[in-house]
């Protein structure tokens, strides 16, 4: 299944809803996709968890929402204007261009070895602020969403009186205009992230970089992802930004091979100190019990949403066999899953529908809850578990009498008969179980 996988959830994704291409009535534009009425939800699902690991569940995190345009000196301090650049080469036989580090000598299309020498291409988006298109007018949609919180550290830890070890997360959109987007969701040029600053005492960095590496792998080993599908990857010390005294990938093997799921780097005090000499402000931390003054050091988990969904997505993906017939279904973890119940009357007749809608609002008041009567049972379960909604509900004609209704579950196929007036319980446990 390996091969044609990446097809398969692709197709799923546009058939269910999660994932459209962009402008596709305009014939689509260069590598956007928009998120539907499933995808939204396992977006939100997503970034959700993340919020609760990172910021809800701990008491040395907090969260801001910064700007998307910043000041321009921002890019100059963080060296993303000077530096922020892949290496391209166009081959000058068929036109294509390619980043020079992702091939070999001969051009991945055509063959031919005719390619140009390689150049630096500027991976920021560039805007104007403003009515004058001038070069004071200038300036970048962010590439990564660490400087809004670099530039408010100052502010965060007076507002907060968080002192170190402590945190700084935020998510939000980011934009790299990538020479070689593709793979779906997994590399776009418009993109999410999950980023979060732990700023620590110096001597404290090595063994933060440790807890780091590993409460990342985890949170997508709690989410589902088989444990097999994961790795971290030390960076060698030739990959390691000159800033860094460690980074680590954590990778999926995706059907394409292994990917950069998530990057988890020490980058020291090089941020703060950057941007301490570019504003001549003091971002530093003074502690009052020692007397110590510092620009604390930081560890710097930085994940994206499109490619943890991909992940996900290819994780929870699979076919089998109900009654002979051949069923697909997204065996996602139930806080990720788009909706986590789905309420099916067993017949469209009039008698049925009151119980039914009532129990689908009650639900709904909790979970996010799919109502759906159109069709036969067995083809509106198929259609649940192709959402990966974990339970079902059935109202059939007993239920008028018995106030009872059956609970079916997407990955076992278990049915259990449970009072209407218990349904919320019950869903609740078995969410959390
Ligand atoms: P890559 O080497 O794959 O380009 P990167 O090392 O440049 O990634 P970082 O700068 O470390 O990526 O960004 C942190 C995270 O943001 C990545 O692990 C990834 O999840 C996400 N990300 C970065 N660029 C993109 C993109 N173009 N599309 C989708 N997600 C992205």
């Amino acid at each position: 299944m390996a091969a044609d996988l990446t097809e398969k959830v692709v197709s799923l994704a546009k058939r269910r809803g999660f994932v459209f291409p962009s402008s596709e009535i305009y014939g689509g534009f260069r590598s956007t996709w928009d998120y539907g009425p499933l995808g939204v939800l396992l977006k939100r699902n997503v970034m959700e968890a993340w919020w609760r690991a990172m910021v809800q569940e701990r008491d040395d995190i907090v969260g801001i929402d910064a700007a998307i345009l910043m000041a321009p000196r921002v890019w100059e301090a963080s060296g993303h204007l000077a530096t922020f650049t892949d290496p391209l080469v166009d081959c000058r036989n068929c036109k294509e261009r390619w980043r020079a580090d992702q091939i070999g000598d001969a051009c991945p299309k055509c063959g031919s070895k005719d390619l140009t020498e390689a150049r630096p291409f500027h991976l920021m988006f560039k805007t104007h602020v403003g009515p004058v298109e001038d070069a004071a007018s200038v300036a970048y949609l962010r590439p990564e969403t660490a400087q809004g919180i670099f530039v408010n550290f100052a502010n965060v830890l007076q507002a907060s009186r968080k002192k170190p070890p402590f945190g700084i997360a935020q998510q939000g959109k980011s934009f790299r205009n990538e020479i070689t987007p593709g793979n779906f969701i997994f590399r776009t040029r418009e993109f999410e992230q999950m980023e979060m600053e732990f700023f620590v005492p110096p001597d404290q960095g090595p063994q933060w970089f440790e807890y780091w590496c590993q409460q990342r792998l985890n949170w997508y080993v709690n989410l589902g992802i088989p444990k097999d599908k994961l790795r971290l990857r030390p960076h060698d010390p030739e990959e390691l930004s000159h800033y860094s005294t460690g980074t680590a990938d954590v990778e999926f093997d995706y059907p394409w091979g292994w990917g950069e799921l998530e990057g988890v780097a020490n980058r020291t005090n090089y941020d703060l100190t950057k941007h301490s000499e570019f504003s001549g402000e003091k971002l530093e931390y003074f502690d009052q019990a020692t007397g110590e003054r510092y620009v604390p050091h930081v560890i710097e988990p930085a994940a994206g949403v499109g490619r943890s969904m991909m992940a996900f997505l290819l994780a929870a993906y699979d076919e089998d066999e109900v009654g002979g017939e051949a069923r697909t279904i997204l065996h996602l973890h139930p806080k990720l899953a788009p909706y986590k119940v789905a309420v099916l009357p067993l017949s469209k007749k009039d008698t049925l529908t009151p119980l039914a809608k009532q129990v689908a609002a009650t639900l709904r008041a909790r979970f996010a809850t799919d109502y759906d009567e159109t069709q036969s049972i067995g083809r509106r379960y198929r259609r649940q578990d192709e959402a990966g909604t974990p339970f079902c509900v059935t109202v059939d004609f007993e239920s008028l009498d018995d106030q009872a209704v059956t609970i079916r579950d997407r990955d076992t196929l278990a049915q259990d008969r449970v009072p209407v007036e218990n349904l919320v319980q019950e869903i609740e446990a078995r969410l959390e179980g």
